[in-house]
Order: C-alpha cells, then sequence, then structure tokens
C-alpha cells in the first residue's frame, strides 16, 4: 500500500507540528504531501528538510524563490508556491489524499473550502472557516462527498460518541443532548476584577493544552468554547439550545453525547491534541499517537461546573449569534479576531474583547448567507466596525 499523501495547511503550527509528528510514526502509513507556512519561515525550511514534501507554500512570491533554491540546494525538488492561490492549489491538488486545515482564523476559509469542494478527506481543525461559513460549507462537503473529521478535541470525541448513522438526524439515533466540555482556561477561578489586568502572557498560559496565541486567548475568554458550539450545531446538525457547556477544569473528558434512554457517552485522553490527529488521520482504523496512557489514579478526580456567564460573556455572544444566524457568527468571528490580536498587540484591556463584540453585533445587520462573496464582505464589514471601535477607544 502506497503511504496516503497529506497536505499540511498551517504546517508550522501548534496542530501542524503534531500532524507531523503523528505522520512520522508512520512512514509506511503516510507522508506529507504539501506544507505552508505564514510566518517563521525558517521553520517551514527546515520542515521541508526533513520531511522532503512535493509542495511548500509561503505568504509571498519572493520568499517563494528564496525557499526553493534553498530546498533546491539541499538537494530537494519541492515546489514552492505562494499566497491564496498556492493554498488553495495544494489543498485541491488531486495528488492529495487527505488535507489537514490547521491555519488559524479566517485566513483559514478559502484553502479549506477549495479541500472540501475538491472531495477531499479533510481534517478540519480551522473552527473559523466552519464558523463564519457553516451552511455553505456543509452544502460544499455533501455536493462533493468530502470526508469531514474533526480535529478538536470536543468535536473528535462527540464523533467517537455517535453511531455512524448520526447523519440522518440527531433524534433519529436517540440522541437528546450534546455536552460540550471547557477546561474553564486560565481564568476559571480568577474574580471578574481582575480581569481587567490580566496580560496576554496570562491569557496565553492554558493549564492544560498548549496551543497557537489565537485560539489561546479565545480559550481564555470562553470564546473558544462558544466557536465551537457553533461547529457543532453545523458538524452535528444540532440545535444550539441542544449544546450544552459544561466546565470540567482536568480536561480528561473531552466531551459527552446524552441519549435519551438515559445513557452518557463520553470520550477520555490526555490534553494531547496528537489523539484526535491520530483518530482522523486513521479513521476508522486506529494507530499510535505517542500519547501517553491515560492514569486515572493519578487523575483521581473529574469535577464539572457551569460555566459563569457574568465572567465570560463570550459565549453568551457566541450563543446568540447561533441562535440567529445568517452572517452573525461570520461577524462575531471577525470581531474576535481583530479583539483578540489588540488585545495580544497590548491595545485593549481583556474584558473589551466582549465589548467590541458586541459592538459590532449590535451595530451590523444580519444578513443571509448565499455564497462565499456575502461571507467575505460580512467580514471585511466586521472587521472594518471592529477597527473603529479601536480607534475611538484610543483617541
Ligand atoms: P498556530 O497559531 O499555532 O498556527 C497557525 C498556523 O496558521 C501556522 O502554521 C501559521 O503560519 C498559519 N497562518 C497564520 N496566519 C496565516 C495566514 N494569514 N495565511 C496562511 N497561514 C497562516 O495555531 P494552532 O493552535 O495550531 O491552531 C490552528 C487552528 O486549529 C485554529 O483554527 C485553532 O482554533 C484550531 N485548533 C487548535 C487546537 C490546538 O490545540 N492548538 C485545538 C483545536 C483547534
Ligand atoms: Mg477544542
Amino acid at each position: 500500500m502506497n503511504p496516503q499523501r497529506i497536505t499540511v495547511l498551517g504546517a508550522t503550527g501548534s496542530i501542524g507540528l503534531s500532524t507531523l509528528d503523528v505522520i512520522a510514526r508512520h512512514p509506511e502509513r503516510y507522508r506529507a504531501f504539501a506544507l505552508t507556512g505564514f510566518t517563521r519561515l525558517d521553520e517551514l525550511r527546515a520542515l521541508c528538510l526533513r520531511f522532503a514534501p512535493c509542495y511548500a507554500v509561503v505568504p509571498e512570491a519572493a520568499a517563494a524563490c528564496r525557499l526553493e533554491d534553498e530546498l533546491r540546494a539541499a538537494g530537494l525538488d519541492t515546489r514552492v508556491l505562494f499566497g491564496s492561490e498556492g493554498l488553495c492549489e495544494v489543498a485541491a491538488h488531486p495528488e492529495a489524499d487527505a488535507v489537514m486545515a490547521a491555519i488559524v482564523g479566517a485566513a483559514g476559509l478559502r484553502p479549506t473550502l477549495a479541500a472540501v469542494e475538491a472531495g477531499k478527506k479533510v481534517l478540519l481543525a480551522n473552527k473559523e472557516a466552519l464558523v463564519m461559513s457553516g451552511a455553505l460549507f456543509m452544502q460544499a462537503v455533501r455536493r462533493s462527498g468530502a470526508q469531514l473529521l474533526p480535529i478538536d478535541s470536543e468535536h473528535n470525541a462527540i464523533f467517537q460518541c455517535l453511531p455512524a448513522a448520526y447523519g440522518n438526524g440527531l433524534a433519529t439515533v436517540g440522541v437528546r443532548r450534546i455536552l460540550l466540555t471547557a477546561s474553564g482556561g486560565p481564568f476559571r477561578e480568577t474574580p471578574a476584577a481582575e480581569l481587567i489586568e490580566v496580560t496576554p502572557a496570562q491569557a496565553c498560559a492554558h493549564p492544560n493544552w498548549s496551543m497557537g496565541r489565537k485560539i489561546s486567548v479565545d480559550s481564555a475568554s470562553m470564546m473558544n468554547k462558544g466557536l465551537e458550539l457553533i461547529e457543532a450545531c453545523w458538524l452535528f446538525d444540532a440545535r444550539p439550545a441542544q449544546v450544552e457547556v459544561v466546565v470540567h477544569p482536568q480536561s480528561v473528558i473531552h466531551s459527552l453525547v446524552d441519549y435519551i434512554d438515559g445513557s452518557v457517552l463520553a470520550q477520555l485522553g490526555n490534553p494531547d491534541m496528537r489523539t484526535p490527529i491520530a483518530h482522523a488521520l486513521a479513521w476508522p482504523e486506529r494507530i499510535d499517537s505517542g500519547v501517553v496512557p491515560l492514569d486515572l489514579f493519578s487523575i483521581a478526580r473529574l469535577d464539572f461546573q457551569a460555566p459563569d456567564p457574568a465572567r465570560f460573556p463570550c459565549l453568551r455572544l457566541a450563543r446568540e449569534a447561533a441562535e440567529v444566524g445568517g452572517s452573525a457568527p461570520a461577524m462575531l468571528n471577525a470581531a474576535n479576531e481583530v479583539a483578540v490580536a489588540a488585545f495580544l498587540d497590548g491595545r485593549v484591556r481583556f474584558p473589551e474583547i466582549a465589548s467590541i463584540i458586541e459592538d459590532v453585533l449590535q451595530g451590523e445587520p444580519v444578513v443571509a448567507i448565499d455564497d462565499l462573496e456575502t461571507v467575505l464582505h460580512v467580514d471585511i464589514q466586521a472587521r472594518a466596525r471592529a477597527q473603529a471601535w479601536l480607534l475611538r477607544r484610543e483617541r
């Protein structure tokens, strides 16, 4: 059997590196076909030297020429493409068997959709793409016959706890609710009055998971759980009211499915993204991921709490956007991306992330999403309004 050729979009990131770690453990099964990076191009070069992909993708033409020359000099014939076109080309390439969609944020939308439209096996880490364009994205999955496998640990857990026929509707397989677990992030116990003082470094110091900076801030604000609620609605065709968020500080139960007969199925594991990555890569088979076995005796206990809506308004904003539908989730996502970047740059305080999102959601009209152009337009409008908020704040 020839190894499966994997395109890794966002290879230099946290998920990308974990994916390459799993791929490297199984050279007989998987081969890196294309690797993409946006910053840290030295790291991308090192990954190319190690994995010898057929393609690499960087942001610009000049960087592409430079990297291609360097790889040539090292004896590799990797072709280096650039920009959004390059990303879409390697995502939809006829020789790619599967695509790991692990670019962060809205930048991942086009290449992820390109992989879906090409009918690939798509390993979806980039939740923002689905949040922005949910209905279009899922239509494209159905039309192309792409196989969509969730990488987000919660959604991967839910997928593992559902029967194969869940695509016919959750009610038909006896599901009552989805219980989406949340660690609560680094500020789970921080009093509301202290949140105004927290720094980007504190927000990025997640107690259980090591992740990129944007998703780390999202975890701290619980917007990550809000985005995941919307993601779960699209992936599993659930209503927002069917998805309940449960704070579970140990991050050992990755989510649960509650059935009408009273059975509740959960997936457990150490908090290491190589488990869902290996699961999705090998599905329906199982392979070693490199993750150490779960030691329940050392964990000793599992705790559960309800989320605190007063300290984590982002979760409420996301649930409202999910219920409103249309362009509201895309607006929420765009405003959040601008607000998180501003927080990481030291331009706003942590609680202002929610203020910016609320301003955008209240100020921009909700429209129906019929095509990709509308999604991109909504995204631009929402970003402009969030930027205007920042300018007013700094005046
Ligand atoms: P990261 O910041 O570590 O990596 C992001 C990757 O995207 C990098 O390779 C970067 O070069 C690339 N990138 C950034 N901006 C880009 C742009 N404009 N164009 C092209 N490429 C760009 O992020 P991460 O933690 O690996 O997360 C990646 C995605 O996976 C996010 O959508 C996140 O929500 C999701 N996710 C991550 C985790 C985790 O544990 N890290 C868990 C679940 C879901
Ligand atoms: Mg998650």
